[in-house]
């Protein structure tokens, strides 16, 4: 979305309002939530009730953008600062809101992303990138061995196109190629470096190369640059968090997934159509 168009929505509540119900509701059509009715009645207060199951709900009921109290200009304020990478310190300065309310929000924006990874079920396929990293660890106090206290994440990446990026209980053969499965299209060429947990890749289906990392220069299509590239990117990125908790990383994770993976494109429309996404049942 240019400046121009985004000035314009939020030029009042209620263009931006409109803007964020049109992709909660498609053609504006309200419809029940629970039953999907389309006959309801309107309130006073200005919230609905089902004709048939008498659920009574408002505008953003049940949806990501439901949770915090902000106007819809707000919400879309952040949005806009979000896909331009600002600190939540910042958006508080900047939109007059609490650090607490802007980190909730942004917390919200996260998930959001984090439950649209969760469906895609894009396979790729094609010349595919597969390593693992460590993040994060390096706290004061605790100084563990080797990657002790460290999140190990493992990537996959398709040159040209996608990466998808998990962390990971351990680095086995075993939830390598568990998840290597699950995402990779059988018969593709796959190029790792010469951690044994590869090793049984060409018995599940794939064409393995693997990256010796001394000859450099002999090597030709046997790398893993982009994979590598992903890594330095990312880490760069977290520095700006100030250390994430363990328990949070995942949704920074996939923030960064989802930022690499549409880095030439406009983000803020995905970003609000996700915010609309009602919140999936977690069980
Ligand atoms: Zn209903």
């Amino acid at each position: 979305m240019n400046l121009n168009t985004y000035y314009d929505l939020i030029s009042s509540e209620s263009k931006a309002r409109r803007y964020l119900l049109g992709k909660c509701f498609l053609n504006h059509q309200r419809f029940c939530l629970r039953c999907r009715m389309r006959k309801l009645y309107k309130l006073e207060d200005g919230r609905y009730r089902c004709s048939r199951c008498r659920y009574t709900f408002h505008d953003f009921s049940g949806r990501w953008i439901n949770q915090g109290r902000l106007s819809c200009i707000q919400w879309l304020s952040l949005v806009k600062l979000f896909e331009l990478e600002v600190s939540a310190r910042k958006m508080a300065s900047q939109i007059q809101l609490s650090y607490r309310a802007v980190y909730n929000a942004v917390m919200a924006i996260r998930w959001a992303i984090l439950s649209h990874a969760e469906d895609a079920e894009t396979l790729l396929g094609g010349e595919i990138e597969l390593d693992e990293s460590y993040f994060g660890g390096r706290r004061k106090g605790k100084r563990g061995r080797g990657a002790a206290g460290k999140v190990p994440v493992f990537g996959i990446l398709e040159r040209d196109g996608l990466v998808h990026v998990n962390v990971v209980p351990n680095v086995t053969a075993e939830t390598l190629l568990g998840l290597t499965v699950k995402k990779v299209r059988r018969g593709s060429v796959i190029y790792t470096d010469k951690f044994r947990s590869y090793d049984s890749l060409m018995f599940c289906g794939y064409r393995h190369l693997k990256v010796d990392h001394g000859k450099y220069f002999s090597s030709g299509k046997v790398y893993i640059n982009g994979m590598e590239g992903f890594w330095s990117w990312a880490k760069e990125r977290l520095i700006k968090h100030h250390g994430v908790s363990k328990e949070y990383f995942p949704l920074y994770l996939k923030e960064l997934e989802f930022r690499y993976n549409h880095k030439n494109e406009d983000i803020f429309d995905s970003i609000t159509n996700y915010l609309c996404d009602l919140v999936p049942k977690w069980d």
